[in-house]
C-alpha cells in the first residue's frame, strides 16, 4: 500500500507497506531496465557523489518531508529525532538495508549544530547506496522507492549525452532547470512540473557532506589535521567534475581551435565555444559574442582599461573607483590617468565598510566617463550596492566595470538585470582552474573597442600593409587561449549551476552569521568589515598578536587563512592596519570548521596554542 503525501506523489510508506511494494511491482525487468537508465545517467559514480537510485528516488519524498527541515530544525533539533513527518518511516526503510544504516545516529542530532543534523540525515543514504549498488545489477528488485521510480522515469528525458559519464564533455549546455534539490526550502520543493535533467539528482538536497565529497584536495590532511580550507577569497578547490573535465580535454579533445580540417580540432573548438555559451548563461547575457576569454579578472580589467580606457578617455576626464578596491582595479585605472592625464576618484567607506552613497553622488559629474568598483569587496567582504550605484552612474553617462571577482561564486550575477558595461571574473575564484577568466561586454562596447594585444586569431585578414580584425570577442583572445582551462571553467560553472548559486548564497550567509557571532564574541578580537551587508570574507586582527602569528598558529591545526594586505592596501589602511588574518568560506566550509577556527583562536589567545 503506498500512500500520497504531497502532489500525488506517492510516499515510501512504512518498511512493511514498502515489501508490500515491491512485491507487488508488475515488471521487475523493465523496472530494472530503467533503474540502470538511470544509474548510468547519473553525473557522479557509485562511490563518489552519485547517489544511488533508492536515494533518489526516496530522497525526493524526503526533500518533500524536510521541505520545512532547515528552519524547524536546526533552532530545537531534539535529541533522538527531528520531528519531522516521514521521519519514523525513513528509519524503518534504512534499517533494514544494511547493518550500517540500522538507525539514525541520534547522537549526532543531539547537537543544534546544523552541519550534524544534515550530516545525520546523509550517512545513513550513503550507505544505503552502496548496498544498492551491488544488489541492483545483480539481484531482482526488492527496493522501497520503485513507484517513485517509476514515476520519476517516466517524467525525466534522459538526454542520451547524459548518460555513463560523470563528465559528460559536448552534454547539453541547458542550465539544469532545478537545484532546488540542494536545499531544504519549501519554495523551492521539488516542482513536478519544471524539466529535469539526471544531473539534478547527484544530491538529494543541499547537504554540506555531499557537496564535501565532490571536492577530493578537503580530504587533505595538514600537519596531522584535516584540512581546513578558509583561503576562498584567494582561490577556490575544484570539484571532481572540473578536474576530471580538463582530463577529459587532454585525453579525447586536445587541439589547438579553429580553422582546421581535423577531428580533434572540431572537438576542441565545440568545447571552447560551448563553456563560452555556459558563462554567457551563467551571467545572464545575451549572447556568447559578448565574452571575452582571459586570464583573469586582473587581465580583464588591464584589456578595458587599455582598449577602451585608451580610447575614450583623455585628459580632464574622471575615473571613479572606491575605496574598497583590490590592486587589480586601482592600478591600470592610475596607469590610465597618468598616461592621459585623467583623474582618479575614489568613493569613501564608512566604518563598516559600505560605500557612502552620498559621497559617492558627489563624484559623479559630467566629467566621469568611467566607474569601476567590486561588487564584493576581498578584504572586507562588503556587497557593494552594485545595481544603485550603476543606476546613479548611468545617469551622468558614465560607463560602469563591475570587478566580480569575489562575487561570482556567492551571489547571482545578472549582467542584464545589473545593466554594467562589462562584468570580470577569475575561474579559480568560482571552483574553475587558474589562468582563466572572463569579460563580459555589452556588445555596442565591444563592437566599439580596438584590440588590446595583436597575433593570430584576433585577425580577420593580415596584409604587409594593414590588418582587418575579427568581430568581437575573437578580437580580444590574440593568440592560442587557455582552451583546456576554459572548458573546465564551463565545468565549474555548470557544477554551481548544479547546486544553485541562491542556494549557495543562502548556506553561505547562515555560516558566515554563525561564525561573525562566535568571533565577534572573542575578547580582544576586532573584525574588520561588519558592513550589514557582507558575504564570505571574515577579516579579523586579535590584539597582542601578530597576524602572522595567528596564520602559522592556525595552519599548525590544519587551517589555511591569509594573512597580509589582500592587494588592498588602501581599504585596510582606512582602517589603521597593514594587514589583517582573512579567512573566507565557501560552501563546502562547515559549522564545525568554524568551531575549530573559533577555538583555536580563542587557545591562541590563551597562550595555549603556540606558533
Ligand atoms: N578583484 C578582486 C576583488 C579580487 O579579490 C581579486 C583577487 O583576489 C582580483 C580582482 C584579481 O583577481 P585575479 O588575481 O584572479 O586576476
Amino acid at each position: 500500500m503506498t500512500t500520497s503525501n504531497f502532489d500525488g506523489i506517492p510516499s515510501l510508506g512504512t518498511a512493511s507497506d514498502t515489501v508490500n511494494l515491491a512485491n507487488s511491482l508488475p515488471d521487475v525487468s523493465q523496472l530494472e531496465k530503467l533503474a540502470n537508465e538511470l544509474f548510468s545517467a547519473l553525473p557522479c559514480d557509485g562511490t563518489g557523489t552519485g547517489v544511488g537510485l533508492l536515494s533518489s528516488a526516496a530522497s525526493n519524498v524526503f526533500n518533500e518531508q524536510l521541505s520545512g527541515i532547515d528552519k524547524a530544525l536546526i533552532p530545537g533539533t531534539s535529541p533522538n529525532h527531528f520531528g519531522v513527518p516521514g521521519e519514523a518511516e525513513l528509519q524503518k526503510l534504512f534499517a533494514p538495508r544494511s547493518a550500517s544504516v540500522g538507525s539514525f545516529p541520534s547522537s549526532k542530532l543531539a547537537t543544534s549544530h546544523p552541519d550534524d543534523a544534515l550530516s545525520a540525515l546523509h550517512a545513513p543514504q550513503q550507505s544505503v547506496d552502496k548496498s544498492l549498488f551491488t544488489g541492483i545489477n545483480t539481484q531482482g528488485f526488492d527496493l522501497p522507492g520503485e513507484a517513485e521510480l517509476k514515476k520519476l522515469l517516466a517524467e525525466k528525458s534522459i538526454s542520451p549525452a547524459m548518460k555513463g559519464h560523470a563528465i559528460v564533455p559536448n552534454a547539453k549546455a541547458d542550465a539544469p532547470a532545478v537545484s532546488d534539490f540542494y536545499f531544504l526550502n519549501e519554495s523551492t520543493s521539488l516542482n513536478r512540473s519544471a524539466p529535469v535533467s539526471a544531473r539534478d539528482f547527484a544530491h538529494p538536497a543541499f547537504n554540506v557532506s555531499a557537496v564535501r565529497r565532490d571536492f577530493p584536495i578537503l580530504n587533505e590532511r595538514v600537519n596531522g589535521h584535516q584540512l581546513v580550507w578558509f583561503d576562498n577569497a584567494a582561490t577556490t578547490q575544484k570539484p571532481q567534475a572540473v578536474i576530471d573535465r580538463v582530463s577529459y580535454f587532454y585525453e579525447h579533445e586536445n587541439s589547438n581551435i579553429h580553422r582546421a580540417a581535423h577531428e580533434l580540432a572540431a572537438r576542441s573548438t565545440d568545447a571552447y565555444e560551448k563553456a563560452r555559451n555556459t558563462v554567457a548563461r551563467f551571467l545572464n547575457a545575451s549572447s556568447a559574442d559578448e565574452i571575452v576569454f582571459v586570464r583573469g579578472t586582473t587581465e580583464g580589467i588591464n584589456l578595458v582599461a587599455k582598449s577602451w580606457g585608451k580610447q575614450n578617455i583623455s585628459e580632464g576626464d574622471e575615473i571613479v573607483i572606491s575605496w574598497l578596491e583590490h590592486h587589480a582595479n586601482i592600478v591600470p585605472w592610475q596607469q590610465l590617468c597618468s598616461e592621459t592625464g585623467a583623474i582618479l576618484r575614489v568613493a569613501p567607506v564608512d566604518d563598516s565598510g559600505q560605500v557612502l552613497l552620498n559621497e559617492y553622488q558627489k563624484l559623479l559629474t559630467s566629467k566621469t566617463k568611467l566607474v569601476s568598483f567590486t561588487q564584493v569587496s576581498n578584504a572586507l567582504g562588503t556587497v557593494t550596492p552594485a545595481q544603485q550605484m550603476i543606476e546613479m552612474a548611468h545617469r551622468v553617462g558614465a560607463k560602469v566595470l563591475l570587478d566580480g571577482a569575489q562575487s561570482v561564486s556567492h551571489l547571482r550575477a545578472d549582467v542584464q538585470k545589473l545593466d554594467c558595461d562589462w562584468f570580470v571574473f577569475s575561474g579559480h575564484k568560482i571552483f574553475g582552474p587558474t589562468g582563466i577568466g572572463a569579460v563580459y561586454g555589452k556588445p555596442e562596447l565591444l563592437e566599439g573597442m580596438p584590440p588590446w594585444q595583436g597575433g593570430g586569431n584576433m585577425i580577420e585578414d593580415v596584409t604587409f600593409e594593414k590588418t582587418v580584425y575579427q568581430p568581437a570577442p575573437a578580437r580580444f583572445e590574440a593568440g592560442t587561449g587557455n582552451i583546456a582551462d576554459a572548458v573546465g571553467l564551463g565545468a565549474a560553472l555548470e557544477y554551481v549551476e548544479h547546486i544553485g548559486i541562491d542556494n549557495i548564497a543562502r548556506y553561505e550567509h547562515e555560516l558566515l552569521v554563525y561564525a561573525m557571532d562566535k568571533l565577534q564574541n572573542i575578547s580582544g578580537l576586532r573584525l574588520i568589515g561588519t558592513a550589514p551587508d557582507k558575504t564570505s570574507v571574515l577579516s579579523f586582527v586579535l590584539a597582542g598578536h601578530s597576524n602572522q602569528d595567528i596564520g602559522v598558529a592556525l595552519n599548525k591545526v590544519g587551517i589555511a587563512v591569509r594573512t597580509g594586505h589582500h592587494c588592498a592596501q588602501p581599504i585596510l589602511r582606512r582602517f589603521g592596519l597593514e594587514s589583517t588574518v582573512r579567512p573566507s568560506l565557501a560552501f563546502y566550509n562547515t559549522h564545525d570548521e568554524i568551531d575549530h577556527l573559533v577555538n583555536t583562536v580563542r587557545r591562541i589567545k590563551n597562550g595555549s596554542a603556540v606558533y
